[in-house]
C-alpha cells in the first residue's frame, strides 16, 4: 500500500475513518483503488458522484455522448449549463468541484472489441452502465478474461436489477442471460420512459458494491440478482448459479477471445440506443420450446394488486423456475415476455445511460 492521507483528506473523510470497517487503513485503500464507470448515464451519475466523495483515487469514466436536456430528469452528474456538450467533460467538472483529491481519467470512446482489454486493464472494479446489449455482453467477457469483478445494474421504468459478476467467485451475466433478446423485443427507456430517482438507487448500490469490493469488506452480490421495485418499495433477491454449460466461464468455454458482439446482438452498426429503430422487431420468443408469443406472458387486465404490484401466475413461476435452478426457463421467459407485463416483474438489462 502506497498513498499516504493528506491532512485535507483525513479531515474530508472523517466519517469513514472513525468506522472499524474503514480506518485509515481502508480509506488508503479506497485511494489506491480505481474504478472504471462504462458509461455516465443515468446508472453512471450517482456512482461517478459516490465513489468521487468516498475517495476512490482513480476514477474512469467512458462515455461519447452529450448531455441532452432530456438526461437532466435523472442524469444528475450533468446540469443544464452542459447541454450539448460532452458529459465526460460535464463530469470531470463535477467530481473535480466535488472531490479535488480524485483522478478523473475520461475515454471518449465507445468499448469494443478492439479496446476494450486495454481499458479495462487499467481498473480494479468495472461498474456497468451501460445502456445497450453489445455493450453488456462485451463488458461482461472483457471482465472475465481479465479476472476483473463486474457490477452489473439495469433499469426500467419503476424496476431495477443489480448483482456482481465476479469471475471464479459467481456466475457471470452470460450464465444469466445465455443470449440477448431478439433485435427490437425490449423497448428503450426513450420508448417506455423511466422513474427519474430510479437509476439513483440501483447506480448507488452498485458503488456501494464498488466500494465493498476495494475495501475488502461484506458480502458482495456475487451469485445473488437483486431485484428492485420502486412503486411495491420491495426488494428481492434470486440466487444465481454458474452454468456448466456457459460459454464463458463454464466447464468446456467456448470463448477464449472477445467477439463480434454487434452480430451477436444481431443489431445493425451504429444504431444507438435513443434510436428507437433498434428497438422495434419480432414480439414472438426464439429461445422457448415450444416457442410461444410475448403476448401469452402477459399480466391479465385488472389482475394487479392497488399498489400495482402483484405478480402475474407466469412471473410467479419465473421465480420459482429460477429458484430451482431451470434456469433457461425463466431466462427465456425473462427476455421475452416480462418487460412486457403491464406491471413487470422482471426487466431486462437495458437503457441505463439514456
Ligand atoms: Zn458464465
Amino acid at each position: 500500500m502506497s498513498a499516504e492521507l493528506t491532512r485535507e483528506e483525513i479531515a474530508r473523510y472523517s466519517r469513514h475513518l472513525i468506522m472499524p470497517e474503514v480506518t485509515i487503513a481502508g480509506q488508503r485503500r479506497l485511494k489506491d483503488g480505481s474504478v472504471l464507470l462504462v458509461g455516465a448515464g443515468g446508472l453512471g451519475s450517482p456512482a461517478a458522484l459516490y465513489l468521487a466523495a468516498a475517495g476512490v483515487g482513480r476514477i474512469g469514466i467512458l462515455d461519447f455522448d452529450v448531455v441532452d436536456e432530456s438526461n437532466l430528469q435523472r442524469q444528475v452528474l450533468h446540469d443544464t449549463n452542459w447541454i450539448g456538450k460532452p458529459k465526460l467533460e460535464s463530469a470531470r467538472s463535477r467530481l473535480t468541484a466535488l472531490n479535488p483529491h480524485v483522478a478523473i481519467e475520461t475515454h471518449a470512446t465507445a468499448l469494443d472489441s478492439g479496446n476494450a482489454l486495454r481499458i479495462l486493464a487499467n481498473y480494479d472494479v468495472v461498474v456497468d452502465g451501460t445502456d445497450n446489449f453489445e455493450t453488456r455482453y462485451l463488458t461482461n467477457d472483457a471482465c472475465y478474461l481479465l479476472k476483473k469483478s463486474n457490477v452489473y445494474g439495469s433499469i426500467f421504468r419503476f424496476e431495477g436489477q443489480a448483482s456482481v459478476f465476479w469471475p471464479d467467485r459467481g456466475p457471470c451475466y452470460r450464465c444469466l442471460y445465455p443470449e440477448p433478446p431478439p433485435p427490437g423485443l425490449v423497448p428503450s427507456c426513450a420508448e417506455g420512459g423511466v422513474l427519474g430517482i430510479l437509476p439513483c438507487v440501483v447506480g448507488g448500490i452498485q458503488a456501494t458494491e464498488a466500494l465493498k469490493i476495494l475495501l475488502g469488506i461484506g458480502e458482495p452480490l456475487v451469485g445473488r440478482l437483486l431485484l428492485y421495485d420502486a412503486l411495491a418499495m420491495s426488494f428481492d433477491e434470486l440466487k444465481l448459479r454458474r452454468d456448466p454449460k456457459c460459454p464463458l466461464c463454464g466447464e468446456n468455454p467456448t470463448i477464449h477471445e472477445l467477439q463480434d458482439y454487434v452480430a451477436f446482438c444481431g443489431i445493425g452498426r451504429g444504431e444507438d440506443a435513443d434510436d428507437e429503430s433498434a428497438f422495434h422487431g419480432p414480439s414472438s420468443c426464439r429461445h422457448c420450446t415450444p416457442p410461444h408469443s410475448s403476448g401469452s406472458l402477459r399480466e391479465p387486465a385488472g389482475a394487479g394488486r392497488a399498489s400495482g404490484a402483484t405478480r402475474c401466475a407466469a412471473s410467479q413461476a419465473l421465480i420459482a423456475a429460477m429458484s430451482s435452478g431451470v434456469r433457461r426457463d425463466a431466462t427465456c421467459a425473462m427476455q421475452s415476455g416480462a418487460s412486457l407485463f403491464r406491471r413487470p416483474t422482471f426487466q431486462l438489462p437495458i437503457c441505463p445511460a439514456t
